[in-house]
């Protein structure tokens, strides 16, 4: 299973304010033509710029939640910024909130509406957006699917591992392209060996004790290409493997947030078990539709306890911030 982060309020964002255009999102971003990228992203950077100007204090924010629109549409006071990238548009605008004090940028992993398919998802602009916009910590929550019995629906797991069993995705800034200034990325190959934040892992499983939810402490997430459910075999393969639960989109979410320096930490919501640990039809997006609505409220008050117990941008300790020590990346991050 795996799909994602459902928009389970119904609940849809402010339309006044245009999406960010840019070339066409999700893996064909590599192959777009690099002259026609170039011009996209001058002018997107000069309207992204604008979009940012007259946002006040910087940085505009210093955490990101990639997730659905149910995570931020209940707070008070939320700004829609359109942001493109030299990697193009984003999933949607950055939604710039303040949670628990801390400025936190929102991102609809699925755009509004729901309407990118995981393996469409522009992750490299995701990344790169919440970066450009201040962010130096992401939260990733997502909807997953249960590979063993014991994590049945309404588990909230924080991995410590992933096997990335996708196929077709863009998963690296370094890949020789140039970028629209003229700079060329160099190699790099980014240590990657414990994938989430120590402390970002530790803030999310504090906030879900806070709140009464025996959140499992580690696990592998598997994820897998999609859009459809695994099969049995596949299912099967999977926990023989070691996974404990499997989804679409904690990857290259992950490996860009780590590319970029940033502090990445998933939240998996287990909403059904996975084809190979049930024993009935198999899985539904209906039944994970439903899973996730009736979890959704107690996911969103983890989240808004784990931003605040996260360390500030300036004191962070952990190995995610030296990622690049001693490469010369090439390029300059936003
Ligand atoms: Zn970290």
């Amino acid at each position: 299973m795996g799909n994602d982060d459902v928009t389970a309020s119904g609940t849809q964002a402010p339309a006044s304010v245009a999406p960010a255009s840019g070339p066409e999102a999700g893996a064909t971003a590599a192959v777009v033509d690099t002259a026609q990228r170039a011009a996209d992203a001058a002018l997107a950077e000069a309207s992204a710029e604008a979009e940012f100007e007259g946002l006040a204090p910087a940085p505009r924010a210093e955490i990101g939640v990639i997730g659905g629109s149910g995570f931020y549409s209940f707070l008070d006071d939320v700004t829609e910024v359109p942001v493109t990238t030299p990697y193009g548009a984003p999933s949607d605008s950055l939604f710039l909130g303040e949670v628990a004090g801390r400025r936190v940028a929102f991102l609809p992993r699925h755009g509004r509406g729901h309407h990118l398919p995981p393996h469409r998802i522009n992750y490299r602009a995701n990344l790169w957006a919440l970066r450009a916009a201040g962010v130096r910590q992401v939260l990733g929550p997502c909807a997953v699917g249960g590979l063993r019995p014991e994590y049945g629906p309404g588990t909230l797991l924080v991995p410590d591992q992933l096997v990335d069993r996708t196929k077709a995705r863009v998963q690296t800034y370094f890949d020789g392209e140039p970028l629209p200034d003229g700079t060329v990325p160099n190699v790099v190959h980014t240590s990657f060996a414990d994938p989430y934040c120590p402390d970002g892992r530790k803030a999310a499983l504090a906030a879900a004790h806070g709140r009464d939810w025996a959140a499992v402490d580690g696990g592998t997430l598997i994820v897998v290409e999609g859009p459809r459910f695994s099969t049995r075999a596949e299912s099967r393969f999977h926990a023989a493997m070691g996974g404990s639960v499997v989804g679409m989109t904690g990857h290259p979410e992950a490996v860009l947030a780590r590319e970029l320096g940033l502090c990445y930490t998933s939240l998996t919501l287990v909403t059904d078990l996975d084809a190979g640990a049930e024993t009935g039809e198999g899985v539904s997006h209906t039944e994970v539709l439903r899973v996730f609505g009736e979890n959704v409220d107690r996911l969103r008050g983890v989240l808004f306890d784990a931003i605040g117990a996260l360390p500030e941008n300036g004191s962070r300790s952990c190995l995610c911030t030296q990622a690049h020590d001693g490469w010369d990346l090439g390029i300059e991050l936003p």
